[in-house]
């Protein structure tokens, strides 16, 4: 068969109009009071934002992301506002915000080796040898970046996404919560608070982020009471400090921790399901919490984005929109037991259609969703949406054909 290549011009169309069928029949997820938020959006075609959007209810804006400027990423703020739509933030009203949460698989510090990046050139798929060139000795033009984070960090992203959820349930006692994927490489936990919690300013908002990622004085604080007050106390004192799921609070994140470091005789204590314990046995937990302290606290920790979460007047990515950043929908987690990239879950298109993409550049071999890639620049694939997606808006590929 001959290659028919698709022009740039016709590739942005064909995936403009995919986007833009998409979104007259998503299921978008907004709050209740769409009313009060801003709404703010990257247009498809100029790139540019686009934001002070009102709407008063659901209909009004599909119309407009239908007909009028076709999303290539779509927000709405987590602030509550008297008059939404007004250019000025003081303008605007505030009134409250819900509390926002965003966790990134390319911050976990078990991550970091898995995480491939470079610089290159869109045009000739020139590779920067090195972190700080700019710009394509051949064609003078300025270098994109390339990022990807392979699927098991995500994953271990999603762990962390569950270790929030259970903690903003259990002690903060929120029940109001949607969680989503990204589209990218993480997740988003929206909680969508009631007045007057709603109006917790950014210092109350960082406290709380400072309670999930457990900083230095906590950890501090923490180290202090498991290790220099049990010796202050002595084996009298032990029963008191080992932390039990009952216990609440950051005793029982620590105690769930724990769970997994001692054996089997000693778990029905520290889950609250026997009220007693040998003081031998007790010892033998309180020297394993204190030789493997440090690496408790860091499974307790919940590696949370601060910005995000202090941000009054954060944009949030709407559950159900598409990431431009891959063309994956950033979709609403039904089920908070378990998490799999899903080819399905992610497209926006017809699960017939095949994309014939041509490599830009060469990539060391990755993985994306449940498939290796290892390829070379002017390689040419037949895909699925979702993998053809995922490299054409990363910059590292561009469509050839669409096979219906
Ligand atoms: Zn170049």
């Amino acid at each position: 068969m001959a290659l028919k290549k698709v022009a740039e011009k016709d590739a942005h169309l064909i995936f403009k109009e995919l986007f833009r069928k998409y979104y007259r029949v998503a299921d978008l997820i907004l709050p209740q009071d769409l009313g009060l938020r801003e709404i703010a959006l990257q247009d498809f075609d100029g790139g540019y934002y686009i934001r002070h959007l009102a709407f008063e209810n659901k209909s009004q804006l599909i119309e407009f992301i239908t007909r009028e400027h076709v999303p290539k990423d779509l927000y709405y703020s987590s602030a509550k506002y008297r008059d939404p739509g007004n250019s000025s933030m003081e303008g605007k009203g505030w009134i409250g915000s819900d509390l926002i949460f965003d966790i990134d698989a390319d911050e976990l510090p078990l991550c970091s080796s898995k995480i491939v990046e470079f610089r290159f050139c869109p045009k000739c798929g020139y590779v920067a040898t090195n972190p700080n060139e700019k710009t394509c000795p051949q064609c003078n033009i300025e270098l994109a970046k390339f990022r990807h984070v392979e699927p098991e960090c995500i994953s271990m992203a999603f762990d962390c996404l569950k270790e929030l959820v259970d903690v903003i349930e259990n002690d903060f006692g929120f029940a109001d919560y949607r969680a989503s994927f990204s589209g990218n490489r993480g997740f988003h936990l929206i909680v969508e608070l009631q007045h007057p919690y709603d109006l917790l300013d950014s210092e109350m908002r960082r406290e709380i982020v400072s309670y999930l990622v457990l900083d230095d004085v906590q950890k501090k604080f923490i180290k202090n009471v498991f290790v220099t007050e049990l010796s202050r106390k002595g084996r009298k004192g032990v029963l008191s400090i080992i932390p039990r799921i009952v216990d609440g609070g950051i005793r029982r994140r620590i105690a769930k921790a724990l769970l997994r470091k001692v054996p089997e005789h000693s778990k029905s204590y520290i889950l609250g399901y026997v009220n007693e314990i040998d003081v031998s046995k007790a010892v033998e937990i309180v020297n394993i919490l204190r030789s493997n302290l440090d690496e408790i606290l860091n499974m307790v920790s919940i590696p949370v984005d601060a910005k995000v979460t202090i941000d009054l007047t954060h944009l949030v990515r709407v559950p159900n929109s598409i990431n431009g950043k891959t063309g994956w929908r950033a979709y609403l987690i039904d089920d908070l037991s378990e998490f799999r990239l899903d080819e399905l879950k992610v497209s926006i298109g017809n699960i017939s259609e095949t994309f014939r993409i041509e490599f830009i550049v060469s990539l060391p071999e990755i993985r994306v969703i449940d498939r290796a890639f290892k390829v070379k620049q002017d390689d040419i694939l037949d895909l699925e949406y979702a993998y053809a997606s995922y490299f054409i808006f990363k910059g590292v590929a561009k469509l050839i054909d669409v096979k219906r």
